[in-house]
């Protein structure tokens, strides 16, 4: 997928509008907490360009800490950034994270192929959960006999293709550039859990539609935090915050702000981390 320009070129305006999303309000060189979960309106007539969507997070325009709020967005921004995606959100757990995506992207009676070897509550989400709950079905393939991919992909019924780019806990590693040639073929969404590999592998580098996150793991680093995350299109981040039709708006699956904080001063130490594991 290709990455948009930043919206500030050869525009001071917007660069210095950009520059208060990397700093703090106060010109800091970290993020601030912003521990509110609902926000104050003066206009009334803002209000109703908010809920239409004309104003938004993307204009510093926020509503309520379950749709958006600054500080998780903030950490939204830095894990985009680190998976090369347009967008990112984060989520109060991998596990909402990966339903949450499911859930956006398959419809009711929707087909997802997945790899045979998952982490044990993906599988059991895609084996019991879904199916009772969305009448949406899964087929299991062995993720390194492409041809069995192939043929396990309906086109015009299968909506995702499913796989972890490392798994947990067999480490089978996957072909990320082939297996996204082969769903795109059928039209096909691809989303890869990127868990155990993040800056080792960048699935949307390599040919992926969604990356999302355990970032109770490797990322966290500390195996003291529950957290997820969803890095992809700015279509498909907004379409999950949709007051309307997102799942992640309407689930609820929200990472609280001063956990996004706390996991924003980790990040620039995961690379000499990941290097260490
Ligand atoms: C742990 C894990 C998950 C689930 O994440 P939680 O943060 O525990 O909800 C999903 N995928 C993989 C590969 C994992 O290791």
């Amino acid at each position: 997928m290709a990455v948009a320009p930043p919206p500030w070129e050869n525009d001071p305006a917007a660069a210095l509008a950009s520059v208060r999303h990397v700093f703090g309000e106060h010109g800091g060189v970290n993020m601030s907490i912003e521990a509110s979960a609902t926000f104050t309106v003066v206009e009334p007539e803002t209000m109703r360009r908010m809920f239409t969507g004309e104003l938004g997070p993307d204009r510093d325009f926020f509503i309520y800490s379950r749709h958006f709020n600054p500080t998780v967005l903030n950490l939204g921004r830095q894990l985009a950034a680190l998976e090369g995606t347009e967008a990112a959100y984060c989520t109060a757990s991998g596990i909402s994270a990966i339903s949450s995506v499911l859930l956006q992207l398959c419809s009711s009676g929707g087909h997802v192929v997945a790899s045979a070897t998952l982490y044990g509550g993906t599988h059991a989400l895609l084996t019991h959960f879904l199916p009772r709950t969305c009448n949406i079905t899964t087929t299991f393939v062995d993720i390194t006999d492409h041809e069995a991919v192939k043929n396990a992909i309906v086109q015009g019924r299968t909506q995702v293709l499913f796989f972890e780019s490392i798994s947990n806990p067999t480490l089978t590693v996957a072909d990320i550039p082939e297996l996204s040639k082969i769903a795109h073929d059928k039209g096909t969404t691809v989303v890869v859990d990127n868990t155990f590999s993040p800056m080792v592998l960048s699935p949307a580098r390599l040919g992926a539609d969604v990356v999302v996150h355990s970032i109770s793991k490797f990322i966290s680093g500390g195996a003291d935090v529950i957290a997820g995350a969803v890095c992809g299109p700015a279509s498909l981040v907004n379409s999950m915050m949709d007051l309307h039709q997102g799942a992640l708006m309407l689930l609820g699956p929200t990472m609280n702000a001063k956990v996004a904080f706390e996991l924003s001063e980790r990040i620039p130490h995961l690379g000499l981390r990941m290097k260490e594991h």
